[in-house]
């Protein structure tokens, strides 16, 4: 039993034991329960204090039991709640650290919570697609103004017991205790012993709203916050229901949207993405207990657009950075943008001025490699040319203090090679983050087949340390997510070649949910950075094949925004994507050059196919082992190419959509006139795995 049973002085104490957040599993839920029929029977107790082994009180439900039959063995956390209310002592929840999910529910069960300082107090299940399932909604808005209650349920985010214990009226917190957590709540509990009758949450009247638009507001404010989800919007419903139903009536309720919600296909993705973030650090043949190297000062070489954003990070982590440029006026430029972009956070409240001044106290710069020498990690973010970061890898590799990690930024080039040009190469590694790089969360942790297990390890914590989701990637074009990518613009050229529009690619892919259809990233991006891929790409791999529309409109200048003119026109001044007369023009000529009769293509086909391009691209990344599992490759959509989370991913978009179902579109792709036979012949993978009755993320 992950419990443990003790009686001082009139108290029983039951003792969460669970690391490493005392997740509410089913021992732990035995063991309350068998405490507290303990208590019952024991006529020297008069009261019982719950309290938190370790570091916190309870961080929810244990997910290690997600998907087990443990999760719905008895007793549930309904019957230990039912039985703290029917118990015929008061029941004190002697709360430390953290509160959490079901744990915070298990809290609302007992007569009475007392807090110490700090504690930080969240239902988060809206996160992992769910809403709490255990009194959460129902009860928590008896506690706190329904408002309150409202926007912690639908957040998800977690807030502090001190400012919890100052809001006016709150039943939540009965007291906050300094010091000594479990003698001042045994100490509480004795005081309250004999008072009668014991308050529950239960008992106190349904909560009120002044605003009669509140749920209808929170609603529409939810649709464009987090787009597509199902989860907030139920998390809603289930705290309206509250202000309407008896409590019975109102749990029955919340229980009833809790089954249907957990059964669907997003609580499967937002779970996916959940435990893939947490994965995706684990490295197959790097053990949790590989050593690792100090890393407390940081060079970064080249104050571009990515060398200032990796700069930030570190800034933010309280990391000290030396910034090496090759001029002064560079050197200016950089940090006048850092500096700019800090303002810009200070000026909209985001930031203290004090941060901002503690950051860029932390900020040097340098145009000389002897000051980097003593940095224990160097990230390098120069130009894209082998010439120009080889030469910057030999100085490195003549300057830099022995053990120090020499990191690349590069997003097309051979890590390996890079590596070589060293005589450690052992403690190079790619380190490919994402522009904005203070803002976007993925980082590409490219290992080379030089890179040395410890220095993975650093990274990964390092990774951690500057708030980012590292996913490991072998050296291949393009890594994980560029290498994919690239398959998805193809199948958009494509598509519009056939038939579609420049805007119904968009719209389909923009109501499937990406933040933005592949023609308006084009043009975000610029369509010059595809335009000299494949012109690279036509000498090394001709047989790959590109719809002539690319180059066509790269011909006549339209690189994107930067321009005023891409795949759509702009006024100036503007970002509003205007159809474009030239491009359809120039769509319509490659479609007479090529004799092609244009046909309808519906939404769904042109869903299907830029995400199964992905797919079996993704699939193949497998096999060849670029990415050791699947939801790796979903970590990086999720993080950096604004895949939606409602489907947890390409991979796993493919599992739910079921592996026989997309071999099949597959091959219908394959049949429509003048397709691309190869590019889509289902990846071995995929095929191995249809024979087999597997999915990509292991379970059918
Ligand atoms: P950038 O042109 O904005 O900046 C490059 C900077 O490096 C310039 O300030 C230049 O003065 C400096 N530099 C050049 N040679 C140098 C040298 N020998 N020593 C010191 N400084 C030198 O380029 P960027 O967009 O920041 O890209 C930098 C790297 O990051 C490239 O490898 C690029 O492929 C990669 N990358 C870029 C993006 C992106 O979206 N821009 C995303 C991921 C990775």
């Amino acid at each position: 039993m992950s419990t443990t049973y003790q009686v001082n002085g009139g108290v029983a104490v039951i003792t969460l034991n669970n690391p490493p957040v005392n997740g509410f599993g089913h021992s732990t839920r035995a063991g309350v329960f068998e405490g507290l029929k303990q208590a019952e029977a024991d006529a020297s107790v008069q009261a019982v204090v719950i309290i938190g082994g370790g570091k916190v009180f309870c961080g929810g439900a244990d997910i290690r039991e997600f998907g087990t039959p443990a999760a719905f063995a008895e007793p549930g956390l309904h019957a230990v709640i039912a039985a703290i209310e029917a118990s015929s002592k008061p029941v004190v929840a002697a709360i430390h650290g953290v509160v959490m999910g079901g744990g915070l529910e298990l809290a609302l069960g007992c007569h009475y919570r007392v807090m110490a300082p700090g504690v930080q107090v969240a239902l988060p299940e809206v996160n992992i697609g769910l809403i709490p399932g255990g009194g959460g909604t129902q009860r928590l808005p008896r506690v706190l103004p329904v408002e309150m209650a409202l926007q912690m349920v639908t957040s998800g985010a977690s807030v502090p017991s001190d400012k919890l214990a100052k809001v006016p009226g709150q039943q939540l917190i009965a007291k906050l205790i300094e010091g000594d957590l479990l003698a001042g709540a045994q100490a509480f509990a004795l005081e309250v012993a004999a008072v009668r009758p014991m308050p529950r949450v239960r008992d106190l009247p349904a909560p009120t709203v002044a605003d009669a638009g509140l749920f209808d507001k929170a609603r529409a404010d939810m649709a464009k916050a987090r787009r597509g989800l199902v989860s907030p919007q139920r998390c809603i419903d289930a705290i309206e229901i509250a202000t309407k139903d008896d409590i019975d009536t109102g749990i029955q309720k919340e229980l009833e949207i809790f089954k249907a919600i957990m059964v669907g296909p997003q609580a499967k993705a937002m779970q996916h993405a959940f435990f893939g973030e947490r994965a995706a650090s684990k490295i197959p043949d790097v053990p949790d207990n590989t050593p690792t190297r100090e890393v407390k000062q940081v060079a970064v070489i080249g104050a571009g657009t990515m060398g200032g954003g990796i700069t930030m990070c570190f800034l933010n982590a309280g990391i000290p950075v030396k910034l090496l440029e090759m001029k002064q006026e560079a050197i200016d430029r950089g940090v006048g943008v850092i500096r700019k972009n800090y303002e810009a956070q200070v000026a909209k409240g985001k930031l203290a001025q004090d941060k901002y001044e503690q950051r860029m106290s932390l900020l040097t710069t340098t145009l000389s490699y002897d000051d980097i020498a003593q940095a224990d990690m160097v990230i390098e973010a120069v130009f894209e040319n082998m010439e120009v970061k080889a030469q910057v890898f030999t100085k490195l590799d003549a300057v830099m203090k022995p053990g120090a990690i020499l990191a690349s930024n590069t997003s097309t080039l051979d890590v390996d090679k890079i590596a070589e040009v060293t005589k450690r190469p052992q403690d190079v590694v790619g380190l490919h983050f994402f522009s904005p790089a203070n803002v976007m969360r993925l980082l590409e942790v490219v290992r080379s087949k030089h890179t040395a297990k410890d220095v993975m390890a650093t990274v990964m914590q390092v990774a951690k340390k500057i708030k980012k989701v590292a996913v490991v990637s072998g050296v291949c074009d393009g890594f994980i997510g560029n290498r994919m990518f690239e398959q998805y613009v193809r199948q958009s050229f494509q598509l519009v070649e056939e038939g579609a529009t420049v805007p119904q690619v968009d719209k389909a892919a923009e109501a499937f949910g990406f933040a933005m259809g592949p023609f308006r990233v084009g043009d975000l991006a610029g369509n010059d950075i595809g335009f000299a891929i494949r012109k690279r790409r036509r000498v090394e791999q001709p047989d790959v094949v590109y719809s002539p529309v690319g180059d066509a409109i790269c011909e006549l200048g339209r690189f994107g925004q930067k321009v005023g003119k891409g795949w759509y026109d702009y006024e100036a001044g503007k970002r509003d994507p205007i159809p474009s007369a030239e491009v359809q023009a120039c769509i319509d000529k490659v479609r007479a050059d090529k004799g092609i009769t244009p046909r309808t293509i519906s939404d769904e086909e042109i869903v299907n196919r830029l995400v199964l391009a992905m797919v079996n691209e993704g699939a193949q990344i497998l096999e060849e082992g670029i990415a050791s599992k699947a939801s790796d490759i979903d970590m990086v959509y999720l993080t950096g190419y604004g895949f939606p989370l409602t489907w947890g991913g390409p991979m796993l978009y493919a599992d739910l959509m079921g592996l026989p179902k997309v071999v099949e579109l597959m091959k219908g792709f394959q049949a429509l006139p003048g397709a691309d036979q190869a590019f889509w012949t289902p990846a071995p993978l995929l095929a191995r795995l249809v024979a087999e009755g597997k999915t990509f993320n292991g379970k059918a």
